[in-house]
């Protein structure tokens, strides 16, 4: 078994990263090479902006290499609980944000030729217990009536068309929904930045932002770099002003990787070929790949990933897919990984300007397509066009006893382990 992503493992490397030191003036530093970052520098290239991006590690190394491969529509919410604390106007331009986020995913691989398997697969979230499945009907007509007419119920009788599995009591069906080779398009998105003249700086830590006449000094481990603007794409790191701890929660997710089933097999277990996802908070979701594997993630555990968590969360994970496809019988895992999740209270993301920085985060473990849409907000916002952000004015409170480390984080693991026991 391999412990790291097969997204990463079967995905050609980025290879045009710059070799020189980080020096000069630009208009645009964008710290991060994640999904956020990626877009904002093609998309303020396209502008004509001179633009540098500064990248810790290698680009996509941290969670837009490291999720689920799911390009979903909908919000982390359901929608009638959205309404009910946002209105409904609010919720449905929430709801259609994510409608526009997987567009623009389908988009720029279509724009740039990112040969990514972009497929409008859909999704089926399912119901774990009777009472999830109640819930989702009574929710339905409203979401179907004032958000997604391409949504669907299926009851239980009838989810054997969508699931080899007698563990669920219903779903609900996002047809938007999409899914893709996460690696292929992230390599794709940076050579395509690239192409448009953003320099891409690998190993290249933003060790301090200090603000000056005419914008920002950014120091790097490889020199200091002045910029006009400054965009944080930096997920759940902890760059940046104070005021970012106190909101973002970092959170670990597991995935594991089968073996190649075969196309029979995999047919077998999901005939419709959607991304599953359940509808328990300690729950899972799922998919399959063209070349024939289950990717299978959850939380798993209440913990950070390290190569020992992360292998414990695997075989935490095996379980629950065993106890899901009982038929399978014991596979093969050929990859086993875990990602940190940048996370909101409310799992709303937010973006704007703080202290002079613009940002975009807390996608809240929905970010592959919002973060790839919201570089390309952000590049219209930097322009001056606040009004293109989906997340504007969204108030957001610091979690109450939160300023850093997530120390709470095995007790809201007991209470959520609970909220599933009773929910
Ligand atoms: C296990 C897992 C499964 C997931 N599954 C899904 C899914 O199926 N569907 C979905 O929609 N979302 C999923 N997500 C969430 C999604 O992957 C993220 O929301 C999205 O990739 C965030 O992109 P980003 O660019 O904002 O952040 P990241 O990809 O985390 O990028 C941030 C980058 O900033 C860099 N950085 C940080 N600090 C500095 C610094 N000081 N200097 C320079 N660089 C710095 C980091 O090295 C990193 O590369 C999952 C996440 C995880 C972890």
């Amino acid at each position: 078994m391999r412990m790291l992503p097969y997204w990463l493992d079967t995905a050609p490397p980025f290879t045009g990263a710059e070799p020189g030191p980080a020096e000069g003036g630009v208009d645009v530093a964008v710290i991060g090479g994640g999904f956020t970052g990626l877009s904002a520098a093609l998309h303020l290239a396209r502008k004509g902006a001179s633009v540098a991006l500064l990248e810790a590690g290698r680009v996509m190394g941290a969670a837009s290499g490291r999720n689920g491969g799911h390009v979903n529509n909908g919000t982390a919410h359901d929608f009638a609980g959205l309404a009910a604390s946002l209105g409904l106007d609010h919720a449905r331009r929430l709801y259609h944000a994510f409608d526009d986020a997987v567009d623009t995913v389908e988009r720029l691989a279509r724009e740039e030729q990112i040969a990514c398997d972009f497929r409008r697969c859909g999704k089926i979230k399912l119901a774990a217990k009777p009472a999830h499945y109640e819930k989702m009907a009574r929710g339905f007509d409203l979401l179907h009536r004032e958000a997604d007419a391409e949504t669907e119920l299926v009851p239980r009788e009838r989810l054997g068309a969508e699931i080899g599995s007698e563990r669920f009591f219903g779903g609900l069906v996002f047809r938007r929904s999409a899914q893709m080779h996460v690696g292929r398009f992230g390599t794709g998105l940076a050579e395509a930045a690239r192409r448009q003249g953003a320099r891409i700086f690998e190993n290249t830590p933003v060790l301090s932002l200090k603000r000056q006449a005419g914008g920002h000094a950014v120091a790097t481990a490889r020199g200091t770099l002045r910029a006009r603007q400054v965009l944080l794409a930096t997920g759940a790191s902890r760059l940046g002003p104070f005021y970012f701890r106190r909101r973002l929660v970092p959170l670990g997710s597991f995935v594991i990787v089968t073996e190649p089933l075969g196309a029979a097999r995999l047919a077998a277990l999901m005939p419709t070929g959607r991304n599953g996802t359940t509808t328990r908070i300690i729950g899972n979701y799922f998919r399959t790949t063209p070349d024939g594997r289950l990717v299978w993630g959850g939380r798993a555990r209440f913990a950070l990933p390290s190569r020992a968590s992360d292998a414990r969360s695997g075989r935490v994970l095996e379980r629950g897919l065993h106890e899901t496809f009982p038929q399978l019988g014991r596979v093969g895992i050929d990859y086993c990984w875990g990602g940190i999740i940048d996370a909101t209270q409310d799992r709303l993301p937010r973006a704007g300007e703080q202290d002079g920085l613009f940002y975009a985060t807390g996608y809240s473990g929905h970010g592959v397509q919002m973060s790839v849409h919201m570089g390309g907000v952000m590049a219209a916002v930097m322009d001056g066009r606040p009004e293109a952000n989906p997340f504007r004015g969204l108030a957001w409170k610091p979690v109450p006893g939160h300023f850093g480390p997530p120390w709470f984080m095995p007790l809201a693991g007991l209470y959520y382990r609970l909220q599933d026991r009773i929910s």
